[in-house]
């Protein structure tokens, strides 16, 4: 061993670089925030309550029923309930959440082919019920309505969510679908 070493183990020198840090703490401010008087505002894309995202066209839920988020979920904390409308097209009757069981991973947004689900960055939902926390089809519009209709909304998926179809490349003599390349990278006749 070496003499350094030797030293520095006689005198217990991480123990002194320990004491002196914690020293050095004593008189610095605390970071410590007295919540719930002091806020932090929540940073975008952070993931707090669910919503389910309106269609500003329609002003009804963007959400098909496809069932990939609730497939991928690893909580199975997403039920959906859909029924036959006419022409056979799917409508969804029922689309809940079981917030108390959601562990936040957010597979279900990153799933979503239609961006139709999100995560605000509302997390001030404490309740004495537990049936608050049940998110029903229209609480998760409602939630949109709040927390993220407008610029907010687009914004989240444009910032945090990709892949987007315009993401994927392919090799040049390789044949890709319409729309996945951008247009100035594409040969003519692709
Ligand atoms: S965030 Fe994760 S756990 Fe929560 S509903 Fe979505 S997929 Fe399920
Ligand atoms: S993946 Fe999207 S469109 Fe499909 S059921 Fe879930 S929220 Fe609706």
């Amino acid at each position: 061993m070496k003499v350094s070493a030797i030293i520095k183990k006689i005198f217990l020198w991480e123990i002194l670089k320990g004491l002196a840090l914690t020293l050095s703490r004593l008189f610095t401010k605390p970071v410590t925030r007295r919540y719930p008087k002091e806020k932090r505002q929540a940073a975008p894309g952070f993931r707090g309550l669910h919503a389910l995202v309106r269609n500003p066209v329609t002003g009804d839920a963007k959400c098909v029923g496809c069932g990939l988020c609730a497939a991928v979920c690893p909580s199975k904390c997403i039920n959906i309930h859909t029924i036959d409308g006419p022409d056979h097209q799917k409508i969804v009757e029922r689309y809940e959440i079981e917030v108390l069981r959601c562990v936040f991973c957010a597979f279900c947004v990153e799933a979503c082919p239609y961006g139709a689900i999100s995560l605000t960055e509302h997390f001030e939902y404490s309740n004495y019920s537990r049936d608050d926390f049940y998110m029903t089809r229209d609480k998760l519009l409602s939630n949109w309505d709040k927390y993220m209709s407008g610029k907010k909304g687009i914004e989240y998926f444009e910032r945090f969510w990709r892949p987007k179809s315009e993401d994927f490349t392919a090799h040049d003599d390789q044949a890709v679908f319409s729309g996945s390349r951008p247009e100035t990278e594409r040969p003519d006749g692709d």
